[in-house]
């Protein structure tokens, strides 16, 4: 039977995998291999995807894949009840180095070489966390497989003429998502002279997956366990000096978060690099292990290209598994000749004969039955942690069949509902009045002083109407970045991945892309980076797409201006609604490219669900303290210009004479020419139309310079409640701004950037002209 068939909470023995290709060396990587033990623990609430347990950890698969895997029911066991757990553990303090991993002292590299580290480890494996502990900087960490899109640098505290590199989170040294390529190469071609692999202890089984590839790099390694605190505080313990022994490089355990051992941790790497000490094992096959075929093969495949590997620079052990793997990058690189590729192929074939696997899943097994043996001899399981079983009952509300939805937008309700009417809106009332006090004060005292009347109006038309209107957001964006930053920490966007994946579906995309769209709320130029982490070329493509279509925060001062004049005490009501319409075009643009452009299905959807974590105050607090440096800095940096620039403008004729209607300016002669365009929208006047054009700086801006542009008068004198609508509907929908444009770019090249900014404002020029003709139908004007 297949895997598709096995009811929740039953289990299992994986017969076979099906598939083919990156995909099913994914499933290989992430443990799903023939002889594994799996169990179904729950459906999502719609159905599908479903969640599984293998080797200690959970993963979602959807039901077509899970239909690939055929499995042998086995029996519930009865709860196993280990007396191991009371063994002492011989080594137990966090940060204690081992003992069997003595510090040598031959073969330094020269005085003043600088020493060069990755860090590498599986997602969410407190990468970034570790990283900021040990260079002090303040990275954003997150609770979501794939929050590390871009890779950082920065030198290890402490230690002089160090660089180390947050890598993205990887499961494997497949190339199978571009964050597994990234990373390989950075490892194979800047050949750093470190490599810290940080592992997480509470899911040590897959973790160590990637390890053994690590050590197969033949570069000086250190093995970091990470979250040692959350598997000792349950009862679990490594014994590290044993581990050691097994794996042949020093072992640290750490907790990142508390920040224990990382000092140790930092010592014991500059040491293996400045001493070279590389790996002491590699060899994890063994001739005993199922009749030695595979141990056979990769030794005699290993000879036979080892001149290559020497020549092309790939460390030999590390070539020899992948080319049995079939990784055709490897083989390529190589530069094997005819004869060379047919023996390597029937030694590989005859290993398959004898071991009865085929070669992906061979090697796979090789190295699960390594990490067995590992696990069995220097790991004592914990129970299930307090974490786990805490995560459990959140998940039976959260991902409950009949909850998730409900729950799902009544949570988003909450954090809009709090943001734009209760905490964000009163904080930036506050900051409202008080810069409508420092900006009466400067007033009086310029007044006072007599100041020159252009310089005065440039101060007080100028810069305080223009940067003091925009800067009164900071409370609302600061706040929604908080709640966003919130779900995503704790867990629950991977939870609301899990659920959405069907429905995502529907519009030719999956749970995966559900990251970049909620971070899309916040910002798109992050939104469009975190699509990095999604496997497939066509559903990165697609997802970038959407995202200029979730309504960034940048918006929202122009909603609110609107709303302040022409929708008062409906707030909340149009600013859902403006968000839900985004949402509807989003899914409408990709219902219609996903019959033309972008045929063909979304990829599997093999994702690991973390535990939900309290986030630490001090990551929210520095996420927060990030958000309000950028907007601080775009306020006074590009929206501080723009507002001089436009002041400028308004304020000159083109005779570089000073007007007093600013309808004579030079602005209103360029923007005039906009004018017909926007005429059939209602939004015919000169000043809407440039302070859109401004909005492509930043959209911040379209607020600044309508505050400038108006000055005293409101603009209400020139808009009816309809056109405001058709206002809104249209900076909604229109272009993103130009560094979302420039992240496009960067993402997918020139072509779809320019692409996006004609079709977004064709659209949203449509859209608008619907708004408006709709309300002319009902009398409106
Ligand atoms: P990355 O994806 O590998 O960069 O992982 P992050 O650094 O973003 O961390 C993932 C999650 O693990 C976050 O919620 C962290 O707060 C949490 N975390 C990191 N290190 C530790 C640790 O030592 N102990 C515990 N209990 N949690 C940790
Ligand atoms: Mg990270």
């Amino acid at each position: 039977m297949t895997l598709k068939e096995l009811s929740a909470g039953s289990s299992a023995r994986i017969l076979s995998v099906g598939g083919e290709g990156a995909l099913r060396q994914h499933f290989l990587d992430m443990g799903v291999i023939p002889g594994a033990e799996i169990t179904v623990i729950k459906l999502a609430p719609m159905g599908d995807p479903m969640e599984l347990r293998i080797h200690g950890y959970e993963l979602t698969l959807r039901l077509a894949d899970a239909e690939k895997i055929t499995i042998e029911p086995i029996p519930k066991k009865p709860e196993e009840k280990t007396e191991k757990r009371l063994r002492k553990p011989p080594h137990p303090g966090l940060g204690e180095t081992g003992k069997f991993h003595p510090k040598g002292s031959g073969d330094p590299l020269p005085e003043g070489t600088k020493l060069t580290f990755a860090l590498v480890g599986n997602q969410n494996s407190g990468k970034t966390t570790l990283f900021n502990q040990l260079t002090g900087s303040k990275q954003h960490v997150g609770n979501f497989p794939g929050v590390t899109v871009d890779r950082k640098d920065g030198a290890v505290r402490g230690h002089k003429n160090t660089v180390i590199t947050d890598l993205p989170g990887i499961y494997s040294m497949s190339p199978y998502s571009s964050e597994e390529l990234v990373s390989r190469d950075f490892v194979l071609d800047s050949k750093p002279t470190g490599i810290i692999n940080i592992v997480d202890v509470t899911n040590i089984e897959r973790n160590l997956y990637l390890t053994m590839q690590v050590l197969e790099m033949d570069v000086p390694t250190v093995v970091a366990l990470n979250m040692m605190d959350e598997l000792t505080g349950n009862g679990g313990s490594v014994d590290v000096n044993a581990m050691e022994e097994l794996l042949g490089v020093p072992v640290v355990p750490i907790s990142a978060a508390k920040n224990q051992g990382v000092d140790e941790l930092a010592a014991h790497a500059v040491h293996i690099a400045q001493y070279r000490e590389k790996p002491l094992k590699q060899d994890f096959c063994s001739k005993d292990d199922n009749g030695g075929a595979v141990h056979q093969c990769l030794h005699a495949v290993m000879h036979l290209i080892e001149d290559h590997a020497e020549r092309v620079g790939i460390p030999l052990r590390f070539a020899a598994s992948k080319v049995v793997e079939g990784d055709k990058l490897i083989i390529d690189q190589l530069e094997l000749d005819e004869n060379e590729k047919e023996a390597l192929e029937h030694i590989i074939v005859q290993m398959e004969k004898e071991r009865g696997l085929d070669r992906s899943a061979a090697i796979a097994d090789m190295r699960f039955s390594f990490i067995e043996k590992i696990c069995a001899e220097c790991v004592i399981k914990p129970r299930e942690s307090r974490e786990h079983r805490r995560s459990r009952r959140i998940d039976s509300v959260l991902t409950g069949k009949y909850t998730a939805l409900p729950v799902f937008v009544l949570i988003m309700a909450l954090v809009f509902f709090l943001t734009f009417n209760v905490i964000g809106l009163g904080l930036q009332q506050l900051l409202e009045k008080g810069i409508g006090a420092l900006s009466a004060l400067v007033d009086s005292a310029l007044t006072a002083g007599s100041v020159n009347p252009v310089l005065h109006g440039l101060i007080i038309d100028g810069i305080f109407e223009g940067v003091g209107s925009v800067l009164s957001f900071l409370p609302i964006i600061v706040t929604l970045f908080f709640f966003l930053s919130l779900l995503e920490d704790s867990g629950y966007i991977a939870r609301v991945a899990f659920f959405m994946d069907k429905l995502l579906r529907r519009i030719g995309l999956s749970g995966r892309s559900i990251v970049p769209m909620l971070i899309g709320f916040g910002c798109t130029v992050p939104a469009v980076m975190a699509t990095r982490t999604l496997p497939s070329d066509r559903d990165r493509k697609m997802t970038i797409l959407l995202t200029p279509f979730m309504s960034c925060s940048a918006k929202v001062p122009i909603y609110s201006f609107f709303v302040a004049a022409f929708f008062p005490g409906k707030g909340g009501l149009v600013m859902t609604g403006l968000y839900f319409l985004g949402i509807l075009m989003g899914i409408l643009f990709a219902l219609l490219t996903k019959k033309t452009v972008f045929r063909g299905e979304a990829v599997p959807f093999v994702m690991e669900l973390p535990n939900y974590r309290l986030p630490s105050p001090r990551s929210v607090l520095q996420l927060l303290w990030q958000k309000s440096k950028d907007f601080l800095q775009k306020a006074f940096s590009v929206i501080f210009i723009a507002t001089i620039i436009v002041w400028f403008l308004k304020s000159f004729d083109p005779h570089l004479r000073l007007v007093e209607d600013s309808s004579t300016s030079i602005l209103a002669y360029i923007s005039g020419l906009l004018v017909p365009v926007f005429k059939p929208l209602g939004l015919g006047d000169w000043r809407i139309c440039t302070s859109l054009i401004s909005g492509f700086v930043a959209k911040e801006s379209v607020v600044s310079v309508m505050e400038v542009l108006f000055g005293g008068e409101s603009a209400a004198a020139v808009m009816t409640t309809l056109s405001a609508a058709a206002m809104l509907v249209f900076s909604l929908l229109y272009t993103p701004c130009v560094a979302s444009v420039a992240a496009i770019r960067r993402e997918l090249g020139h072509k779809w950037a320019i692409g996006v900014v004609i079709w977004q404002c064709a659209i949203a020029w449509l859209a608008a002209l619907i708004v408006r003709l709709i309300g002319l139908l009902f009398g409106l004007s």
